[in-house]
């Protein structure tokens, strides 16, 4: 292989493909959309799929707000049944000053434009009957967020990137990224080396490792995330429930299964996708403790993946200092695929040198160093 684009995508994910896609709906297909393995092999093949705007930073909720409407015209967009169902997502409160950031964080999603609400313990309980709630304090709850199939996203941008002339390879690994000076010559892979001026790097846990290859620093780190599908029984669940201070959410797809994770606060740093007797044992336990009746089901599988996490737990976007044309769109920690529309579109527009359509100057990786960052405070796990 010895080919020239106009850009190259490094990663084939939910975010490399949303942004080929942006980049293919502005006339701009000279494009190659490369993954190490196949698509999805990375965090957006082993999500749980979590569509949320309740955010506590602006950042966060803007992107997530305007990321939903987005995924509402996706099926039609995509001409694909993607399984976006708006259930909504229910956040468990379970001590007094948490309740307090509650109160304020829905007041800051209202004004922004997103209709959540403050919910006692027995308002939860209407939504959830099957709930205990002899612990909880409060809640909130947004009826339009909700859940999506993650893989009909992935191939659903695949198909059409590839029905407007994109290309997108798999298996095949970008190994080093060629500057002269400040700017890009060519990508090389172990299939083979590909001349451009402009890089995108969508590669996930696998992003400072692929900044690193540019001569460019970002501060992202990669951590393990378990999850797990139960067998699939009557559908009882309708939203998204999650508590930040268990580490867990869960929720039953269309299908009737459940599909649920929990963060292990102690879990080391590095590239590790493998499943734990540790994950097993402490989701299940937690689980029940907050529908007991769950106890009755069987998990049919588990597995695992990598947040790409960053310092305040928000995305990296944009261009870096050490290098022109190389574009981030990473360090999503556990909310990537459901930021992608609208991070995605902001990346084509920055590939394509227009004004981006959000302002993302406190998302650029210079922020670390010239800001005081503000951490997001709803990440759960
Ligand atoms: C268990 C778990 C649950 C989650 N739940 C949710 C959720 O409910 N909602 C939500 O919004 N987010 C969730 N997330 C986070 C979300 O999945 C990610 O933020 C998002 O999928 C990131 O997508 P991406 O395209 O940026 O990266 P990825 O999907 O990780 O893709 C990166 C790709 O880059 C490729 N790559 C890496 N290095 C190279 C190289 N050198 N050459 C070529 N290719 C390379 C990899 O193979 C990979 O396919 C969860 C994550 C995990 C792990």
């Amino acid at each position: 292989m010895s080919e020239e684009y106009d850009a190259v995508i490094i990663g084939g994910g939910v975010n490399g493909l949303g942004t080929a896609y942006h980049l293919g709906k502005k006339g701009s297909t000279d494009v190659v959309v490369l993954d190490k393995s196949y698509l999805g092999y990375g965090a957006s093949g082993r999500n749980g799929g979590g569509i949320r705007q309740q955010w506590t930073s602006e950042e966060n909720i803007k992107l997530a707000l305007e990321s939903r409407k987005m995924f509402e015209k996706l099926n039609e967009e995509l001409e694909e049944d993607l399984e976006f169902y708006q259930g909504g997502y229910l956040v468990l409160s379970f001590d007094e000053e948490e309740a307090e950031e509650f109160k304020e964080n829905v007041k800051r999603q209202n004004r922004l434009g997103v209709e959540s609400e403050f919910l006692s313990p027995e308002e939860a309980k209407e939504i959830v009957p099957e709930l205990d709630i002899s612990e909880v304090v409060a809640a909130t709850f947004n009826q339009s967020d909700g859940t999506i199939y993650p893989f009909k996203v992935i191939h659903g941008y695949a198909n059409r990137v590839r029905e407007m002339g994109i290309e997108v390879k798999e298996h095949t690994e970008v190994t080093d990224i060629v500057t002269d000076g400040e700017e890009i010559k060519k990508v090389k892979t172990d299939k083979g080396e590909i001349k451009t001026d402009t890089v995108v790097n969508a590669a996930g846990g696998w992003s400072s490792q692929v900044a690193e290859m540019a001569g460019a620093e970002i501060p992202n780190v990669p951590v393990r995330h378990e999850i797990m599908v139960t067998e699939p029984f009557e559908r009882f669940l309708e939203p998204m429930v999650i508590s930040f201070k268990h580490g867990i959410y869960f929720s039953q797809s269309e299908h009737g299964n459940i599909v649920g994770g929990i963060g292990n606060p102690d879990e080391e740093p590095g590239i590790n996708q493998k499943g734990s007797l540790w994950f097993l044992k402490t989701f299940s336990d937690t689980l029940l403790d907050f529908i007991p009746r769950f106890s009755a089901v069987n998990m049919i599988r588990q597995w695992a993946g990598l947040y790409d996490t960053t310092p305040d737990a928000q995305p990296i976007l944009g261009s870096v200092p050490e290098v022109e044309r190389f574009y981030q769109v990473n360090g999503f920690s556990g909310h990537g695929f459901m930021v992608s529309p609208m991070v995605d579109k902001v990346t084509a527009e920055l590939v394509m040198g227009e004004e981006p359509s959000m302002d993302i100057e406190r998302l650029k990786v210079e922020r670390f160093e010239d800001m005081d960052i503000e951490e997001e405070g709803a990440v759960v796990g």
